[in-house]
């Protein structure tokens, strides 16, 4: 069994600039580096490679995606207008979404990068991959930039699969703890593609990600949100892939499953109000792998998203490699304990019926996949 690895060091220079967490900074805010910064994904890296885990992957290099295949699922004003931005010296290419001088390469290749682990996949060139791109990309939507997300890397990377892999089916699962609206809307209209969001419950975008948002009429059901109330740890999550996300797979039949893999589900995280520790990621990865390997061969990608606790994202990131490559590098999270420890992480009943809610219409999913 292999994994692939995407990684490249210009992803750690998308420059979000100085502000206070996500905000603007001046007047009483106080600037600071931007919550969205390269150390947390840098961090994962390095822990990669002191626990020996880097050694066991198979390497995969990023290109830029091109104009053409980010246009599959953006508008050429938006592609046009974050180039601009990117040649002006950079800025603002959206709301709460700053780039550096140079940015559009950058931005593009994390769509890359996708594309890079798509295809590694698909060829068998590697059982499974984890692409540590940044900027992360589902709050990216068809015409906007959104959420420190500029293109939207999942969306890329299963038009990839579909365009030229000739895939008919393509799930992605985003536990990101932020809903995916952007992935969302680019698949509204689309049988082909089944979304299914995790999240905290209007969290960010506010109004965003609701259980009756389930896409439009010719797609109807192929989009499910799983809205959780905050607080939500390893229990209500596992519950979320056993009971809704195993089973709409099973009546989509996806030919690949790719993974918006956000960790800030966790109880470190400044941006969101979860619990999930390393041990429930290993735990939800070991669920869809599952899946993955009866419904398509296991052709999995991840694509790294949203966690913004620089100590602990590593820990979650580690544990999910393991998990994906089947190797164990003997490294135990030192946080774990205290978050197993945790009252309420076992699925609540206000959480279990927050899940029962989420339930999507499996024969209408049936349907779709026909
Ligand atoms: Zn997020």
């Amino acid at each position: 069994m292999s994994t692939g690895w995407v990684w490249d060091e210009r992803y750690m220079w998308h420059d979000t600039g100085h502000a206070a967490a996500f905000l603007t900074a001046g007047g009483v805010l106080e600037p600071d580096e931007h919550v969205e910064r390269p150390a947390t994904k840098r961090r994962l890296r390095n822990l990669l490679e002191v626990s020996g885990m880097l050694d066991q992957l198979t390497p995969l290099n990023a290109r830029e995606a091109t104009a053409e295949e980010l246009m599959r699922v953006h508008s050429s004003a938006h592609v046009e207008h974050v180039q601009e931005v990117s040649n002006s010296g950079g800025g603002m290419a959206g709301d709460q979404t700053p780039i550096g001088p140079g940015g559009y390469e950058i931005v593009a290749l994390a769509a890359g990068g996708a594309i890079a682990a798509i295809d590694a996949v698909l060829s068998g060139e590697v059982n499974n991959a984890y692409a540590l791109i940044r900027p992360p990309g589902h709050h990216s939507g068809i015409d906007h930039s959104l959420g420190f997300c500029v293109f939207n890397n999942v969306a890329v990377a299963a038009e990839h699969a579909r365009v030229v892999h000739g895939l008919k089916r393509v799930a992605i699962i985003d536990w990101d703890a932020h809903h995916g609206n952007g992935t969302q809307e680019i698949f509204w209209d689309q049988p082909g593609v089944l979304t299914i969001s995790i999240h905290q419950d209007g969290c960010y975008p506010p109004q965003s990600g609701l259980v009756d948002e389930c896409g439009s009429e010719q797609a109807l059901a192929t989009n499910i949100n799983i809205p959780l109330p905050p607080g939500s740890g390893v229990g209500a999550y596992q519950a979320s892939v056993e009971q809704i996300v195993v089973p709409a797979l099973n009546a989509f039949r996806p030919e690949m499953v790719i993974v918006a893999c956000g960790f800030d589900a966790s109880p470190m995280d400044p941006l969101a109000r979860m619990m999930v520790h390393s041990g429930g990621f290993a735990a939800m990865t070991a669920s869809v792998m599952t899946a993955a390997d009866e419904l398509c061969g296991g052709r999995l990608v991840f694509c790294h998203e949203g966690g913004y606790a620089a100590p602990y994202v590593p820990f979650c990131g580690l544990a999910v490699i393991e998990t994906l490559s089947g190797y164990s590098s003997g490294v135990e999270d030192p946080f774990l304990r205290g978050y197993e420890s945790l009252p309420f992480q076992d699925l609540q009943a206000h959480q279990a019926s927050a899940v029962e809610a989420a339930a999507p219409d499996l024969g209408k999913l049936e349907e779709a996949s026909s």
